[in-house]
């Protein structure tokens, strides 16, 4: 499960940005900006919002060679601008498959406190590209760890 995009409402929008512009001593910060230092895509609403949207390919490891998927974001990029609803892995191999969509609401464990960042290196790869949402959420950015964050609900993918 590795997240892709964070939804913000228009007054969390404001408030991540300008408490990213105080920590990295700038101005402002753009939309662009702010997308590129969380390493997802920043999308702002009016309704259903603060919120970090999670999405999971099953099954997982590939039925034929039994290895996990690798380079998950560009797998389920794929798998969602091709309509087949076939897995390719690393292999080669495609299979069916289904993509999961999950939503994790943020922002309330950690209202104003101050972010500790206990967790350096990734224990699965060993990559130092950990990237924080709230004090105890945190993912790599290098392969599929996280740090359990638990999806509040589920939502069926639906052909939009
Ligand atoms: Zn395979
Ligand atoms: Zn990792």
């Amino acid at each position: 499960m590795i997240p892709t995009e964070v939804v913000l409402s228009p007054q969390s929008y404001a408030k991540v940005v300008s408490e990213l512009a105080e920590t990295l001593g700038s101005e402002g910060i753009s939309h662009l900006q702010l997308a590129h230092h969380l390493a997802l895509v920043v999308s702002i609403q009016q309704e259903n919002t603060d919120l970090v949207v999670l999405k999971e390919l099953t099954p997982n490891p590939c039925p034929i060679c039994h290895r996990r998927l690798t380079f998950l974001r560009e797998t389920i990029d794929r798998f969602e601008s091709d309509n087949s609803n076939q897995i390719r892995c690393s292999m080669g191999h495609r299979y069916p498959g289904e993509l999961k969509v999950y939503y994790l609401s943020i922002f309330q464990h950690n209202a104003g406190a101050e972010l500790e960042k206990p967790v350096k290196v990734c224990p699965e790869c060993k990559g130092k590209n950990i990237q924080y949402l709230g004090s105890d959420m945190m993912f790599c950015l290098d392969c599929d760890w996280d740090s359990g964050m638990e999806p509040r609900y589920q939502i069926q993918r639906n052909s939009e």
